[in-house]
This record gives structure tokens, C-alpha cells and sequence, in this order.
């Protein structure tokens, strides 16, 4: 995929963007931002089995089940809009890497539909080794659609105040949750269980449905550790590690340290084969001391059967510990 120069997407009016990965991150900021730039927005339906299987079909085995569903999505967008949408995602800074799948991305789209025409539409945030940050990405992403400097800046300040206010009226509502939970005393007080996954799966209603679904249904509150404050959360995964080089990690890890006193259980979720999760997964298992933790991974053969029997029994050992049963942690 060629550089993006100025005015080199100028004439794309329609802009599609995978429902999947960091669009559960950044969906806010990316939709505002071009909409802002007065372009439409073409999202993917939510993921379903066909285009999780579209998109394994089109994979390599090696590639986590999160990614191979991306190119599905990416797929399903082809006939619909006139760009894909696909940031390049190194980091936010020393410590705040992302997974290195986000940085290659949108060579991976390019060349896996290269020959189906693809035209992605991307920008490189970088901002230890490229010195650019999220803002100067959004900032040169403007000017390809052929926005000036001035309605580049506009078209970002809104679309981050527009991600800003989201964040915070999830984080505000797990508050209120977490508060109601607190007043809520005795037998009568559900479960609540804290969801640490990514949030591509912790609120992808196909992936991660497959975990929040049962849980649900069993009678648990479920939390997101992905909702907690980010900023908060970072800060305080320092406490768990000085090296830990990636940010959503960070954050997830954070968030446990934060809210472990106000939480029953946790529920680590991954899709399979992350390499990130492999290793701060084992890392929580060994070190969050107090709370029962149940570790599972998603992938695309196993389908949800083993795992819905795996979270009834771990609802049931948590309630036979609450009741003073025979598990002591
Ligand atoms: S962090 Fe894990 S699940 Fe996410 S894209 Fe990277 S390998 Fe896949």
C-alpha cells in the first residue's frame, strides 16, 4: 500500500469501517471525524457466524480469531462504500504499544483483496519511532480527504470531544452500577463479575455474547474492565508492572487493580492465539491474589457449548462460596 498523499482520497464519499478490533475503541472518534468531514459512514453489521467464517477463510491458521474476523467485516464493505477505512496503530507513546496486528493492518487488507480493488484510506500513529500522534494521524488523514489545516483541526477537536464524552458516560454508568451493587447487601446481592477481554470481544454480541450471554442469564452483574477510566487505569498498571509494553493490556490490568475491592470474581477472556493475553493472563492468574478468576479463550472451532458449561460451573462454585460453602479463596 502506497503512502497516502494530500488530497489522495479526496473524491471518497463513502467511507466504510469494519465493525470489529479498535472500531469498539475509537468508533466514536473515527464516525465524528468523518462525518465532520462531511463524508458518510458505511459500518459492517455486527459479527455473526458468516462473517466470522468469511473472514477465517481468508486468513492464515497463525492469525488470532479478533483479526480474522476483521477481514470479514472488511469483506462484507467491499461493494458498499468507496474506501475501507484502516488506521495504522503502533502506539501512543514509550509503554503504550498496541498489539503489532494493528500496525500492519491495512497491508493485510490491501494485499488480501488486492485483487477485488480495495482502496484503503489509513494513517500512522506512531509516536515513539514516527513521532506522530493520534492527533497528527487524524490531522493528515484530513488533509488526504482534502480537508485544509483549519477543518482538519475542527473535524479532530470534535471527534475527540465526541470519544471523551462517550468514554466517560460508560464509565459514569459502571459507576452508578458499581454504587447500586454496594447498596445492595445480602442473598439478594447478584454476582458481580468483572469481564477483562479486549473490548473488540468484551462487546462484540457474537464474541463476546458467548461469554456475557451465560453469565447474564445466570444472574450475574457483568462489569467491563474496558469501561474503567482509562486514564486512571494506565496510571495504576505501573503498580503491576514498570515494562509492560502494551497500553489496552495496561489498561485491562488497571482496571482489575482498581475496582478488585468492589468486584466478586473475574473472568479473563481472549481469543485464540493472542499473543499479548498469552502472557499478561498467565501474569494476572499468578499475581491477583483474593478473587476467583476463570480464564477462557475463544476460537472459531470450538463454538460456545464448552464454555457455557464452564461459566454454569464456575457460577455455581461462586455461589456455594458466598453461601460460606465449601471453596475457601
Ligand atoms: S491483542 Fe490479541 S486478540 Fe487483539 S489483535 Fe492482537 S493477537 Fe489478536
Amino acid at each position: 500500500m502506497g503512502i497516502l498523499k494530500q488530497g489522495d482520497c479526496a473524491d471518497v464519499q463513502r467511507v466504510g469501517i469494519p465493525r470489529a478490533l479498535l472500531y469498539y475503541r475509537y468508533g466514536t472518534l473515527w464516525e465524528t471525524f468523518f462525518g465532520e468531514l462531511g463524508r458518510e459512514v458505511v459500518l459492517s453489521r455486527p459479527t455473526d457466524r458468516a462473517l466470522m467464517e468469511a473472514g477465517e477463510a481468508l486468513s492464515v491458521d497463525e492469525c488470532c480469531l479478533a483479526s480474522k474476523t476483521y477481514l470479514g467485516h472488511a469483506e462484507s464493505l467491499l461493494d458498499s462504500c468507496d474506501a475501507l477505512f484502516v488506521p495504522s496503530m503502533g502506539n501512543l507513546g514509550r509503554r503504550k504499544g498496541f498489539c503489532t496486528k494493528f500496525q500492519a493492518l491495512p497491508d493485510l487488507v490491501a494485499n488480501t483483496f488486492r485483487d477485488r480493488g480495495v482502496r484503503v484510506a489509513s494513517c500512522l500513529a506512531d509516536a515513539v519511532e514516527g513521532r506522530s500522534s493520534l492527533r497528527d494521524a487524524f490531522l493528515e488523514l484530513g488533509g488526504c480527504f482534502g480537508a485544509s489545516p483549519h477543518e482538519a483541526k475542527r473535524a479532530w477537536r470534535s471527534a475527540l470531544h465526541a470519544q471523551e464524552r462517550a468514554d466517560r458516560a460508560a464509565a459514569g454508568a459502571q459507576e452508578r452500577l458499581l454504587a447500586s451493587l454496594a447498596a445492595t447487601q445480602g442473598a439478594g446481592r447478584p454476582l458481580a463479575i468483572l469481564l477483562v477481554a479486549h473490548p473488540y470481544l468484551a462487546h462484540d454480541p457474537y464474541l463476546g455474547g458467548s461469554v456475557v450471554d451465560p453469565l447474564e442469564r445466570l444472574g450475574a452483574t457483568v462489569l467491563y474492565a474496558d469501561e474503567a477510566d482509562h486514564e486512571r487505569a494506565l496510571k495504576a498498571s505501573f503498580d503491576f508492572s514498570a515494562t509492560m509494553p502494551w497500553v489496552v493490556n495496561r489498561e485491562l490490568i488497571g482496571a482489575i487493580l482498581l475496582l478488585h475491592e468492589r468486584i466478586d470474581d473475574i473472568v479473563l477472556v481472549s481469543a485464540f492465539p493472542c499473543g499479548p493475553d498469552s502472557m499478561t493472563d498467565d501474569a494476572i492468574m499468578r499475581c491477583i491474589q483474593g478473587k476467583p478468576i476463570l480464564n477462557l479463550t475463544i476460537d472459531a472451532q470450538s463454538g460456545t457449548a464448552g464454555l457455557e458449561t464452564r461459566i454454569e460451573s464456575f457460577v455455581d462454585i461462586l455461589r456455594y462460596q458466598k453461601k460460606g460453602g465449601y471453596v475457601h479463596g
